[in-house]
């Protein structure tokens, strides 16, 4: 199960980071791109799982998904596509080329007793 490893080090990272300010974890949060390849809801239950029998058992796996954007040459300009699996900008209808956003997969920041950190 693929989700179930990412869960695995998602926790295992925050764990150490936990452990290294002696504090405990509220939330980890995360950024999770729409071209991932990671399913959010299964993403989820893994990571509940993940947490039991750790010290981040309790707490929350924020997620918030990337939209793809690529770089359209005609335009010259970013664009947000409308769908994952046409490259193509939404307003000239032109290929994109270069993908700028959407396959992230990347802890953007912990909640720690309160306070909010940057990972
Ligand atoms: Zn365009």
């Amino acid at each position: 199960m693929h989700e179930l490893s990412i869960a695995m080090s998602i926790v295992d990272m925050a764990e150490e980071e936990a452990a290294r300010r002696s504090a405990r974890v509220e939330a980890v949060h995360l950024k999770l791109g729409l071209l991932s390849g990671v399913v959010k809801d299964a993403l989820l239950s893994s990571y509940e799982m993940a947490c039991e029998g750790t010290s981040l058992q309790g707490s929350r796996l924020v997620i918030e998904e990337i939209p793809v954007v690529a770089f359209c040459p005609k335009c010259r300009l970013p664009r947000t596509l409308d769908s994952i699996q046409w490259f193509i900008c939404p307003e000239c209808k032109s290929p994109v080329s270069e993908l700028l956003h959407g396959r992230e997969l990347q802890v953007a920041a912990l909640e720690i007793s309160d306070q909010e950190i940057p990972a």
